[in-house]
């Protein structure tokens, strides 16, 4: 007799007789007992805000400066999550991923920093529960489940301004590659459960990000921008706080300032995970909105009740 959950790890084989049963709601709601109960949350009324943090350089993770005293003011003001779902430019995949490792490492991608920057370790946990929690809001698209991959410094160099002690659950959901702005906005929508569970969605990337044109002999002076990255920056923050995210998705069709802003996507993209979650009847707001170095914006967006 053909027995196929005998070749299915523990957690899909229960998944799988459920599917069997035809009970895929009574699965969902299982799991969201079961991040509960992982999470310690009982319901939250209070809805989560959602942040874009713009993370620039990396050495920002050990420095001490008007942008990481940005991140920490911030985290004073929103409740505190019960789990941070990070999307970070620095985790591009083919196909859309989700970390679900109990104990993801610090991964120190880069190079050429001080040593001091390598021997930074960010042990928050991981939440399987959130990652599975995730994957089946996004049961369209097919999601991976990984356990290979772990913290990127985009998102371990700002959330450690926000939560030192590591002591908020952190899960990454990647970007896929082979998305467009407008499915990755789509894709981010779906997430919006999540904000009344008490996780914090938070997109980590830089708005302006140009890095074949960083004036290098400028680096350390805050607000420095070229015209035209002035010109992006403005019109970006334009289009954010009045809610024009249509002009925001078609970046492309931005005329030339945008062009060399957004030289590839990446940075740009978690933008779009906070606006896809802003409710009508909530306000975005802007902070660390500073140039650094001609080519790079530190902008960030919070998205919460007005
Ligand atoms: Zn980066």
């Amino acid at each position: 007799m053909l027995q196929p959950w005998k070749y299915l790890r523990g957690v899909d084989r229960g998944q799988f007789l459920l599917s069997l049963a035809g009970l895929h709601t009574a699965g969902a709601a299982m799991r969201m007992n079961a991040l509960e109960g992982l999470l310690g949350v009982t319901r939250s009324s209070e809805r989560m805000p959602v942040l874009f943090l713009g993370h620039g350089n990396p050495m920002n993770a050990i420095e001490e400066n008007t942008f990481t005293a940005g991140f920490r003011a911030m985290a004073r003001e929103i409740p505190r999550p019960q789990a941070i779902l990070c999307v970070s430019a620095h985790w591009e995949t083919r196909g859309t991923w989700v970390t679900a490792m109990e104990r993801p490492r610090t991964i120190h991608d880069f190079s050429g920093f001080p040593k001091a920057l390598y021997e930074v370790q960010y042990p928050a946990p991981g939440s399987p529960a959130l990652a599975a929690e995730t994957k089946d809001l996004l049961s369209d698209t097919s999601v991976g489940l990984d356990q290979r991959w772990g913290l990127d410094h985009g998102a371990w160099s700002v959330v450690k301004h926000l939560y030192p002690e590591a002591d908020v659950p952190v899960v990454q959901l990647s970007l896929d590659r082979d998305m467009s702005a407008e499915q990755h906005y789509a894709l981010a929508r779906r997430l919006a459960p999540l904000r009344d569970k008490g996780v914090l969605v938070l997109g980590s990337g830089n708005l302006v990000h140009n890095l074949r044109l960083v004036a290098w002999d400028r680096l350390e002076e805050t607000g420095y921008a070229y015209d035209w990255a002035q010109e992006a920056r403005e019109r970006m923050n334009t289009l954010i706080l009045k809610g024009d995210h249509r002009a925001l998705i078609d970046h492309r069709a931005q005329g030339p300032a945008f062009q060399l802003a957004i030289p590839t996507p990446e940075h740009y993209l978690p933008l779009m995970y906070a606006l896809a979650l802003k409710r009508n009847d909530e306000h975005a707001a802007l902070f660390n909105d500073q140039a650094v170095a001609g080519s790079i914006t530190m902008t960030s967006v919070v998205i919460r009740d007005a």
